[in-house]
This record gives structure tokens, C-alpha cells and sequence, in this order.
């Protein structure tokens, strides 16, 4: 689909998104079939040092207890994850200076000969050091670039700025690891123009995977009277960004999840083809908040049991 960005904001503005969602769904089974593939994820530390305005693990949150996994129970959860089938784990935490890369590689090497693929995700690097995790046999890394529009990037991350989020993206597609990006849907100032801008810079950056999920807004951050984005817009989003990157895996988002269980389940007939399921242990698990949610409590083999049985009954193959 070549579609610019004034077409892109008038689809995303139509009052019946239907004949868009069914093409979205033919194109999702025609280029990456009726799996649905299933990551596991790893949210190994809640320390942060961005302050990013948004974010429930910014360092400026006083009231978040933080905790730290050692590098031991990081590799022993990645190989419990395998043993329960997961064919991916995504090792995700905030921007914590206390996993240097040589940590972070050395990780990635001691769980990669189980056979798992390991996507990194935790916050902006040199060019060597992405060059480094790409040596170390990591396959894959997250790092969304959040708003396409420079001034709400800046307005949004006091210690940033759009331009070094995306020459980091670059650096991770040229160090050869598969790169996911994405943005957030409802950020308050984001218009649909914005929404656009954000699909297409996605396929600029030639992204393997995004994630598409709402604002949430967290009580103990600056945006804690924002609004939360729409379950309806995120789809939108989610179907048109399949028709733009037709091979890429796309994510029901967590935060979709947490806003609207329904919605989460339709947006794999929409152009959604991969689910994350949370394996950190529980109690970090709820103080991994980087919007508010809480999450049941389920150990590994019981998590990839449940997350089986939900994508067999929306008609899908787990994979
Ligand atoms: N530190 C890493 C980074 O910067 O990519 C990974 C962790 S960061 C917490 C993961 C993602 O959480 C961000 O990319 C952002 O899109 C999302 N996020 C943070 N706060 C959010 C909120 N209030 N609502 C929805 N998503 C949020």
C-alpha cells in the first residue's frame, strides 16, 4: 500500500473502518499465516534513568518500589521460559545503568544455546553497543519510537530527543538484529496527523515489528489527569500498519489488554499476529508499573498453557 499521510489521517477518520479491518485480515493470513506467536516477556528491572513524562518507571516517580533481578535469575527464568515451549523471550526493563552491555551480552550468550530467540529491550545504546548484543547472538530488539512528532517527543522525554530514538533504530537495523519499534496511541497533543506520520515512519525505518498500544496514565507521573488513548483508534492504527509492513509481527499490545480484554482479543482479526505473556516472577510483575494494571497469578508452564488455550480459541495456531 503507498499511501501518504494526508490519505493515511483520512482513513484513520472514517466513520466505518470495516472493509479496512477485513483487508487488513486477508493480508495478515496471506503473508504470515494463522499462527498466532507468542513471546515471552521478561521485565527484569523497574529502574529508570529517563524521565520520561508518561511512564510510571521514570526516575522522578518517588513512590515506585524498585527492584533488580540478577543476572543468575534473568538466565535461569529465559531457560524455565524455554522448557515451557516459548520460542522467544523479550528481556525488558527500564534504562538501568546497572546492566552494562558486557552484562546484558553475557546474559544473552548464556541463554541462547537452549534455543530460544532473545529480543533486548532496555532503552538507547552506542552503535558498538548494539553491534556487541548482535555478537552475543541476540536476535532481535524493542525500542518503539513513541510520538513521530518532534515537539511532543521533546515536550515528553526531558532527556531526549526524537531524532537520537530513531538514529538508535537505525543502529539496531544495521547491526543486523530484527527491529522492532512502535508509538502510543492517545498521548495528550497527538492528533491523527501525528498517528500518520507515526505509520509511516515505521515502514521508513524499515521496522520487523511494532507495537501499537494506548496511553495509560499513570497517577504518579506528570500526565496522571490525561486521558487514556482509544481501544477503537489503536486498531485503526494495528490494521493499517499490517497493510503498510505486511510481513511484520504485530503485537496485541499488554496495554490494550488492560484498557479493553475484548478489544485485545479482536485485534488479531484486524492484522495482529503476535501476544506477549509476562513470565517475571509476581511480585515483580506488579511492580513493573509502568501504567497501572495488575496482573493473576500464574507460574511459567501454567502461563503458556493459558495463552495456548486463548489463541486456539480464536481459531489461531499457537506458535
Ligand atoms: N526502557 C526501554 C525503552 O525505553 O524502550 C523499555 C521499557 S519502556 C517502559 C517500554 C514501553 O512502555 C515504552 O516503549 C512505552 O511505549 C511504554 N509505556 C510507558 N509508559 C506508558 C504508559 N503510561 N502507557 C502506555 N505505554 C507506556
Amino acid at each position: 500500500m503507498d499511501k501518504n499521510r494526508e490519505q493515511l489521517r483520512e482513513l484513520l477518520a472514517r466513520e466505518d473502518f470495516s472493509e479496512i479491518f477485513e483487508r487488513a485480515d486477508t493480508l495478515r493470513r496471506e503473508q504470515v499465516g494463522d499462527t498466532i506467536r507468542v513471546r515471552a516477556l521478561l521485565e527484569f528491572s523497574n529502574y529508570c534513568r529517563r524521565s520520561c513524562r508518561y511512564c510510571g518507571l521514570n526516575c522522578r516517580n518517588p513512590k515506585l518500589e524498585r527492584f533488580r533481578l540478577e543476572p543468575a535469575e534473568i538466565v535461569e527464568t529465559a531457560l524455565a521460559a524455554r522448557e515451557a515451549g516459548y520460542r522467544t523471550i523479550v528481556l525488558q526493563s527500564g534504562e538501568d545503568p546497572y546492566y552494562t552491555p558486557e552484562i546484558l551480552g553475557e546474559m544473552v550468550r548464556k541463554i541462547k544455546p537452549s534455543g530460544i530467540a532473545v529480543t533486548l529491550s532496555c532503552g538507547e545504546f552506542s552503535r558498538e553497543e548494539y553491534r556487541y548484543f548482535r555478537e552475543c547472538g541476540a536476535d532481535r530488539y524493542l525500542l518503539k519510537h513513541e510520538t513521530s512528532d518532534p515537539n511532543l517527543y521533546a515536550g515528553l522525554h526531558p532527556d531526549s530527543t526524537l531524532e537520537q530514538r530513531v538514529q538508535c533504530q537505525r543502529y539496531i537495523k544495521e547491526a543486523g538484529l530484527e527491529t522492532g519499534g512502535g508509538f502510543m496511541i492517545g498521548l495528550p497533543g497527538q492528533t491523527l496527523d501525528t498517528i500518520a506520520g507515526d505509520l509511516l515512519l515505521l515502514r521508513e525505518i524499515g521496522c520487523d515489528m511494532a507495537g501499537i498500544g494506548p496511553f495509560l496514565p499513570h497517577p504518579d507521573t506528570p500526565l496522571r489527569d490525561a486521558a487514556h488513548g482509544s481501544a477503537q483508534l489503536t486498531m485503526r492504527a494495528v490494521a493499517l500498519a499490517r497493510l503498510l509492513l505486511p510481513r511484520a509481527n504485530l503485537p496485541a499490545t499488554t496495554a490494550l489488554g488492560v484498557l479493553d480484554a475484548k478489544e485485545k482479543r479482536s485485534v488479531f482479526s484486524c492484522g495482529a499476529n503476535v501476544i506477549m505473556q509476562k513470565v517475571t516472577p509476581q511480585r515483580m510483575k506488579n511492580l513493573y508499573q509502568i501504567y497501572p494494571a495488575s496482573f493473576e497469578e500464574v507460574d511459567i508452564p501454567e502461563g503458556r498453557k493459558r495463552v495456548e488455550q486463548e489463541i486456539v480459541s480464536l481459531g489461531r495456531i499457537p506458535e
